[in-house]
């Protein structure tokens, strides 16, 4: 276990607010009881739970959301959630959130984003890379070729960038609104646009305007796939080829073999997957078949707050479960690298990052 805390790591599929600490939330919880807003002992019992289908899941986000609805707070769990995935030697991080709109918070969509990245500029503990090199051009850091992850003599670097998530509630307009929120934000760390929420809710045809759009912008598209049977969206996912995909649980013979002739990078949320029954045991899911088809694949967390898990532990779970030696678990965090969003240069600089840890986890 300790090995695999100690390998850089990249994370590409995590959900800011299903990736906050449980202290957090019972402190948050206690707050809003003290305020007589909410009974903190029946939230105690949600929060501690272990074990979540997936209506309880999207139960429990419309909790979380209450919980974290103001923008300090906001701002609060955004630094914390990178604090601990640095802590665990991610090297490049991207998280995905929901712009929330929250009128009697005088919240917009806009002020929720401004807060997320207030916290990501407020890490102390370690160096933030939020920017692309040729965005910015007083970032200097952007520009340093390698990082030092290990942190001996300096602090340890992350790159972390951030995908709006479409909430499969939401309309065709807000939907647009978002994808143009991530064009308006693309010099401040956002870099994609993620379709999400829960998965029987929503009709493909209401976000399909505005995922078309962020094609047409030039915008990277990451798509949760197959998270139930739905086969007439799972066939227009497929056919839309964003580029990358998110579970992908539930596909049929015919859709699987189209995943893999598109050659789609894939997310994979082993715990997650385990947890909502999308897939029906670790032994069996489905990241043997794609790994034994060499299919682009990176490993992820989903949501490591709601589903007590890290990406430290999903490597070791993959080593546990499927035999993978180290070398393999290496070459599998390594491959990650060529599926992120952001930019050459920074994959020039974790290409680095890892040549560097090679000698070190041979
Ligand atoms: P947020 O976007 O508020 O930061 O993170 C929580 C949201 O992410 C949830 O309300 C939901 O829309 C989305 N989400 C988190 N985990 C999952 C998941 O496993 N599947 C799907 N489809 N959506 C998820």
């Amino acid at each position: 276990r300790e090995w695999c805390v100690a390998l850089p790591k990249v994370e590409l599929h995590a959900h800011l607010n299903g990736s906050v600490r449980n202290s957090t939330l019972l402190e948050l919880a206690k707050q809003l009881a003290d305020k007589g807003i909410i009974v903190f002992e029946d939230v105690k019992d949600v929060i501690m739970k272990n074990g979540r289908s997936l209506p309880e899941c999207f139960k429990l986000f419309d909790l979380f959301h209450i919980l974290t609805t103001e923008h300090d707070t906001v701002t609060r769990i955004a630094k914390e959630v990178v604090e601990d995935f640095a802590a665990e030697n991610v090297v490049y991080l991207e998280i995905r959130t929901t712009p929330k709109n929250n009128e009697a918070k005088g919240m917009t969509k806009r002020s929720y984003m401004d807060a997320v990245i207030k916290g990501l500029k407020a890490v102390e503990a370690v160096d933030v890379v939020l920017f692309d090199s040729n965005s910015r051009t007083n970032d200097t850091l952007a520009c340093t070729p390698t990082i030092e992850f290990d942190g001996d003599t300096m602090k340890k670097r992350i790159y972390v960038r951030l995908l709006l998530s479409i909430d499969r509630r939401e309309t065709t307009s807000a939907a647009l609104d978002t994808v143009n929120l991530a064009l308006e934000l693309k010099d401040q760390g956002v870099i994609g646009i993620d379709l999400s929420g829960n998965p029987v809710v929503g009709e493909w045809e209401t976000y399909l305007p505005a995922l078309q759009h962020a094609k047409e912008l030039g915008i990277p598209i990451t798509i949760h796939c197959g998270e139930v049977a739905n086969r007439k969206e799972i066939q227009a996912v497929l056919d839309f080829c964003p580029q990358r995909l998110g579970h992908v649980c539930c596909l049929n013979d015919a859709e699987w073999k189209k995943l893999k002739s598109l050659m789609i990078p894939v997310e994979i949320c082993l715990t997650s997957n385990v947890m909502t029954g999308g897939a029906p045991s670790l032994e069996l899911h489905h990241f043997a078949d794609l790994y034994n088809a060499k299919h682009p694949l990176s490993l992820c967390t989903d949501d490591c707050g709601l589903f007590s898990t890290s990406l430290s532990n999903e490597y070791y779970l993959v080593a546990a479960t499927f035999g993978l030696t180290k070398p393999e678990l290496f070459h599998l965090a390594q491959e990650a690298v060529h599926f992120i969003f952001a930019d050459e240069n920074v994959k020039k600089s974790l290409k680095e990052v890892f040549k560097h840890a090679e000698k070190r986890f041979d």
